[in-house]
């Protein structure tokens, strides 16, 4: 059989293909010369996959989707105090190059605007242009698992016309939020945004954010999920500049747009997606683009507020097997699917002694889960003198110590505990 992804990508192309308006960006002129029919998307899952469909192997300038990665980096190389202190995370609903800075401590509102996106840069570790934006660069290949290059042509090209951003620079500077040379900060962050990728690039770098730092292919830890986290907060707030709020509620996932035509956009923990279309609206987004993200999600349902309950589908079942009452669990287990087991225990009002959680088929288990949990584990031990067994073949549950000197017995099978079959 073949897969029917690349077929409905295609489909969507097609569909949207005519829907185009505004013009290429010309205030960088080799931006000027991009073929304006190209038209691309890609899909890359948390497992390593990717479909493609359209021109999704055409290079073109990464431009602002470099900012989100850039902030990441400086996340990791300055840590969340030093960056915190120098940008902010507010959006600004203005356009990308407002110079927009706080009033009073000159710190840029975020790092998806310019201003935030220069002071985000110099706090990539490196002394010069040079260093940082070579470090920017290996980063970026090993999210794209290839080796990228800069855009010569363009770089240069935005560089002669770069008054505005080198004005923002001595601005960041007379605050304060800039140290040394200014012109050499904004040299880099230039040169940053003429990295070249393609569409299938960009849906990589997307996946490795929605697999919290993960490259889905190669399986190397790139970001840490703390960082990860902050990215992506940024993203859904300010990713879209002024659109952001149209964006949030026709898409609904964060996402960042650049001016020669890319948008990527994470879905947590399901799929990154970029598509590249370079005409751009009046607010500096892919004309095409927005209309492909708005088809998917509606499409695809991925809205990230459009979220189906998840509670009971955790609780597999409750029976009683003998003696035993037997909880069988599946999935990934969160708050709410916590809470629902839990509820599932209280409720029953068990007459045995001997309870068993059974978690063969649980995948994952957010902390405060483990910890609801646990607690449960505790309660029916020291106050309802339970017996309680786990059935936790993968050590799902790490060392579970539930307190006050409570720690389950854990084995890895049902039926090896009794040497015959579970009936
Ligand atoms: N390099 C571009 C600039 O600073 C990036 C802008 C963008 O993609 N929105 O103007």
């Amino acid at each position: 059989m073949r897969s029917p992804i690349p077929d409905y990508l295609a489909e969507v192309l097609d569909d949207c293909r005519g829907g185009d308006g505004g013009a290429v960006a010309d205030y960088i002129p080799e931006l000027a010369r991009a073929n304006p029919e190209r038209l691309a998307i890609a899909l890359t899952t948390p497992d390593g996959a990717t479909y493609c469909a359209g021109d999704a192997d055409a290079e073109f300038s990464i431009q602002s989707m470099s900012k989100p990665f850039a902030y990441g980096i400086a996340l990791l190389d300055a840590g969340f105090d030093a960056v915190l202190a120098k940008i902010g995370v507010e959006p600004s609903g203005e356009a990308f190059n407002e110079i927009s800075l706080e009033e009073g401590s000159g710190r840029p509102r975020n790092p998806m605007i310019n201003a935030g996106a220069i002071a985000a840069h110099s706090l990539i570790d490196g002394r010069n242009a040079e260093e940082r934006t070579e470090r920017f660069r290996e980063r970026m290949s090993l999210a794209a698992d290839r080796e990228l290059h800069y855009d010569e042509a363009v770089y240069t090209s935005e560089l002669e016309t770069a008054y505005r951003n080198i004005a923002i620079g001595y601005m960041l500077r007379n605050h304060g939020i800039l140290d040394g040379d200014p012109e050499d900060v904004v040299r880099g962050y230039i040169r940053q945004c003429s990295l070249s990728v393609t569409t299938r690039d960009l849906s990589m770098m997307a996946a490795t954010l929605a697999n919290g730092g993960v490259q889905s292919a190669t399986g190397r830890r790139l970001s840490g999920d703390r960082a990860v986290r902050q990215t992506l907060s940024v993203m859904m707030t300010c990713g879209m500049y002024d659109a952001a709020g149209d964006w949030m509620t026709a898409v609904g996932i964060p996402a960042k747009s650049g001016v020669a035509g890319g948008i990527l956009g994470v879905l947590p923990g399901q799929v990154g997606i970029a598509v590249f279309s370079p005409r751009l609206d009046a607010h500096g987004n892919s004309t095409r683009g927005v209309k492909l993200f708005e088809r998917l999600s509606d499409d695809m349902g991925l809205h990230l507020m459009e979220v189906p309950p998840v509670g009971r589908s955790v609780l597999r079942g409750h029976d009683q097997r003998g003696d035993t009452h037997v909880f069988g669990l599946q999935g990934v287990i969160r708050f709410a699917g916590a809470e629902a087991v839990v509820r599932e225990v209280v409720e029953a009002d068990l007459p045995h002694r001997e309870v068993v959680l059974d978690l063969t088929r649980v995948h994952g288990v957010s902390d405060v889960a483990r910890r609801v949990l646990l607690e449960a584990v505790r309660r029916l031990t020291l106050h309802d003198d339970k017996q309680v067994t786990l059935v936790d073949p993968e050590g799902i549950l790490d060392d579970p110590d539930a307190g006050d000197g409570v720690r389950p017995r854990v084995i890895a099978s049902l039926d090896e505990d009794r040497g015959t079959p579970a009936d």
